[in-house]
């Protein structure tokens, strides 16, 4: 049976370990947040990608509507004015514009054809992204709402849990809990089991003075491993 200032600081160290427990997972709550936030953006903007494209793509369509009825109205004017043109050099050069302007039509319709496709195929895409994200919702919104409640608790436990610390940490000796709160800044736990003749933290062999400082009955003594100044009690297991 450890002495009693080991027992003092092994209380510590329990409730140290759960408040530290707690930190941790505090920690990774705004992280898990922001995960299934960004799920929800990269969905909103496959949606307005999709939206956009649409919109540029329908702008397109029109504008090329425009070039398409200039040119037929250019091109109508040409057929009146080649049939009252009397030369043989004029009907010739009307007709020569006219079969440019004809396959210049003939040009944009295509482009039409190809935006029309794009239009369709962007829709469906546009139809795809509000689905999935209609889909996903109510799921990102019930992981977000579990997460809020998660980081309530674990608040919550962590103020009891400092409290209990502050509590444990009353009985126990200032040079106790000086050795304690030194270790504990650099490695963890601080309080562990000599085996077997070594340490339970850094698994090396301690000295002979420290192996009888740990089985001392005598609280104001602490074993201290050599290697890495753990504070070591006597295990017989
Ligand atoms: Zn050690």
């Amino acid at each position: 049976m450890p002495h009693a200032t080991l027992v003092q600081l092994l209380v510590v160290q329990e409730r140290d370990a759960r408040r530290r427990q707690l930190e941790q997972q505090i920690i990774t709550v705004p992280l898990d947040r922001a995960t299934v936030e960004k799920a929800i953006a990269t969905e909103k903007a496959a949606i307005e990608a999709a939206r956009t494209e649409v919109k540029g793509l329908e702008t397109k369509k029109k504008l090329l509507e425009t070039e398409i009825g200039s040119a037929e109205t250019v091109l109508s004017k040409y057929r009146t004015q080649q049939m009252a043109v009397k030369k043989n050099d004029e009907y010739h050069a009307l007709g020569n514009q006219i079969e440019t302007l004809v396959k210049q039509v003939g040009g944009f319709e295509e482009q039409e054809l190809v935006i029309m496709y794009n239009i369709d195929e962007a829709k469906a895409r546009f139809v795809k992204a509000e689905a999935t994200l209609k889909a996903n919702i109510t799921g990102h919104e019930k992981k977000l709402s579990v997460l809020a409640e998660r980081l309530v608790n674990l608040q919550t436990e962590l103020v009891e849990v400092k409290a209990a610390v502050v509590v444990a940490r009353e009985p126990a000796t200032p040079y106790a809990l000086k050795v304690y709160d030194r270790v504990a800044a650099r490695q963890w736990p601080v309080v562990v089991p000599l085996r077997g003749g070594k340490c339970g933290g850094c698994h090396l062999k301690v000295s002979s003075e420290a192996e009888s400082a740990s089985r001392s009955a005598d609280p104001a003594q602490l074993g201290i491993c050599d290697q890495c100044s753990r504070v070591l009690y006597w295990d017989f297991a």
